[in-house]
């Protein structure tokens, strides 16, 4: 049972908690449900039907697709296999001009667009940001997270997913095919 009501949890993902009350929840050891909580939550706001395996941001969810794991936005825009990083097929803007950047880092904070840019990842599906990465040029995209979920399921959770996938990441494999 977890020790924190759906309220409180929902306020928390929210951002909307006090903070006094954000420190007591981090500082409280982890109750066994609270994985489960919070999926839920999520799971009723998304507008597709999948089954949520793990929340990647507060809108991109890796989810169950017949025997597949795909990534799916909360607008249940699909962006294909989980271990292949999804900013591939998002749409991206780039800011590398002194213009843009400034944009986002005027005066004193701002970056030479000779050594940096700024990408911004938007949903194909709803245009919702996803995420923004400043990377020397030419860096290819980070791939933030590629979790181990049947480790993570079957030693933290205790459950067993349908199939167990190889915990490798694709992204390579789909920039050979793109580059044929
Ligand atoms: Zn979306």
């Amino acid at each position: 049972m977890s020790s924190y009501t759906k309220v409180e949890l929902e306020a928390l993902l929210d951002g909307k908690m006090p903070w006094d009350k954000v420190q007591e929840i981090i500082k409280n050891p982890k109750d066994t449900t609270r994985f489960e909580d919070v999926v839920n939550i999520f799971q009723e706001r998304v507008k597709f039907k999948e089954k949520i395996l793990l929340p990647l941001t507060p809108k991109l969810f890796i989810v169950q697709k017949g025997k597949e794991r795909v990534i799916k936005c909360c607008c249940s825009h699909e962006y294909g296999d989980y271990r292949v990083n999804w900013k591939l097929y998002s749409n991206v803007y780039v800011r590398d001009t002194q213009e843009s950047l400034d944009e986002v880092y005027p005066g004193s904070h701002s970056l030479d667009p000779r050594n940096a840019q700024i990408r911004e990842y938007y949903c194909p599906g709803c245009a919702s940001q996803l995420e923004v990465e400043a990377l020397p040029r030419g860096v290819p995209a980070d791939f933030e997270f590629l979790p181990d979920l049947d480790t993570f399921y079957h030693h933290w959770l205790g459950k067993v997913l349908p199939e167990e996938f190889e915990h490798v990441d694709k992204t390579g494999e789909v920039l050979k095919h793109w580059a044929k």
